[in-house]
């Protein structure tokens, strides 16, 4: 798959860093979330206080990390990024947060896989800015109350059905990532192609943004692969031509929609006869994991109408039939 191809590779992460945006004004798209925050980070500064705690949901490439670098970054102070995975014990909260300076905001990613022991004692951190645990064992075992500094919590999940509600419930900000507009992203990718140095007609921007799923990750990442192809065959510009060539070798079709998502929707069409399909057994049949079928595959495909979710399950459309240039054998007249 696309997505996860380079992601060990080193130059990419770089070109990554390159891209990402620095202030609001350079963070194109999730209008709603962006005047919110604004104002937030306004009346923070003016206070002089921390700005409250962030919950920013929505799928993967969306910009989550981004957003949590831009607030950082005009709120003039500093960030610490982690995941949620690699807090293993509390032990290690502990020692991530006492290395806070007041005011810095601590990103939290993938919040919802944090051990139980660990979100338990976020709780108090979030809420007073203090935690008391206990040190030792047996005997010697007794409490300490650490004081902590006054800080933000960025947290970033995929949905936010997944994080428990006492964890949940301490975000005083919460953010929904939308999918981005093909005009978004359009400009996201005339902005990464001046990065580059590459010249792109905008014929050829709309078209790799058509086929971006929403998501400027993936935008980002076809206009990299685009930029070879045209290189490789000595044109100056990106235009039309060799994107819809390189595109279609890539097997990204007009929507959007690579192999796994074909494989998927086939397999819907020609095991279960369209659905419905619960998503375990889909997710065993194509050979993926549940979760990425739930995070990364599904969302998009619901969200252009090519899968619906009913009580029993998974189904397609008709628009998935048409798509794929199959007949539905169960529409209606
Ligand atoms: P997430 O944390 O939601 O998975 P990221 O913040 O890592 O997503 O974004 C993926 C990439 O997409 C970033 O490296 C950045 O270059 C680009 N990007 C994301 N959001 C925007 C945006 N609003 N404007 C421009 N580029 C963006």
């Amino acid at each position: 798959r696309l997505v996860s191809i380079e992601n060990n590779d080193l130059t990419e992460m770089a070109s990554e860093l390159s891209l990402r945006p620095q202030t609001f004004a350079q963070y194109i798209g999730q209008e709603k979330i962006k005047q919110e925050i604004t104002v937030y980070v306004k009346a923070a500064q003016d206070r002089q206080e921390a700005l409250d705690h962030v919950l920013l949901y929505g799928p993967p490439g969306l910009g989550k990390t981004t957003l949590a670098t831009v607030i950082a970054n005009e709120m003039q102070v500093a960030v610490k990024t982690t995941t949620g995975p690699a807090i293993e014990r509390p032990g290690d909260l502990v020692a991530i947060l006492n290395e806070l300076e007041p005011g810095t905001i601590l990103f939290i990613d993938e919040i919802h896989r944090l051990p139980k022991a660990v979100e338990e004692i976020l709780y108090s951190a979030m809420e007073d800015y203090f935690i008391d645990i206990i040190v030792g064992q047996g005997e010697t075992a007794h409490p300490v109350h650490f004081p902590l500094p006054p800080f933000t919590l960025i947290g970033a999940t995929t949905r936010a059905g997944i994080l428990s509600a006492p964890l949940r419930g301490r975000f005083g900000i919460i953010g929904h990532m939308q999918y981005y507009t093909e005009a978004e992203l359009t400009a996201i990718i005339c902005r990464s192609a001046e990065v580059f140095d590459t010249k792109i007609d905008p014929r050829g921007a709309l078209e790799i943004a058509r086929r971006s799923r929403g998501t400027p990750r993936i935008a980002n990442r076809l206009l990299k692969r685009v930029r070879d192809f045209a290189q490789v065959s000595d044109k100056t510009t990106i235009d039309l031509e060799i994107v819809e060539y390189a595109l279609n070798l890539l097997r990204v079709d007009e929507c959007g929609l690579d192999e796994t998502d074909h494989k998927l929707l086939l397999t819907m069409i020609e095991l279960y006869g369209g659905g419905p399909v619960g998503l375990t057994t889909l997710a065993a049949n194509i050979g993926e994991e549940t979760e990425t079928v739930a995070d990364m595959l599904e969302p998009y495909l619901m969200q252009s109408g090519f899968l619906k979710r009913t009580p029993r399950g998974r189904m397609v459309t008709d628009k998935t039939y048409q798509h794929l240039g199959l007949i539905n054998p169960n529409q209606q007249e």
